[in-house]
């Protein structure tokens, strides 16, 4: 008898329309995984979406 369980940790970029996403093999909690994404270049929007490097900041949008 053997078990395999997979277990994984995915953050998507909530952006329309884009696939990027960081995946750890293990269990990563939110706030660690969004503080990764976040040394990535990763930043929060206004509606607190995940949005990785590939989108430039709107100008005026200073909420780091
Ligand atoms: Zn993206």
């Amino acid at each position: 008898m053997s078990i395999e369980r997979e277990t994984f940790t995915k953050i998507w970029c909530d952006m329309d329309g884009c696939s990027v996403h960081i995946q750890w093999s293990s269990y990563v909690s939110k706030s660690m995984a969004e503080g990764v994404a976040r040394v990535a270049g990763w930043r929060k929007d206004k509606l607190n979406r995940n949005v990785c490097p590939a989108h430039p900041k709107l100008k005026g949008a200073r909420n780091a």
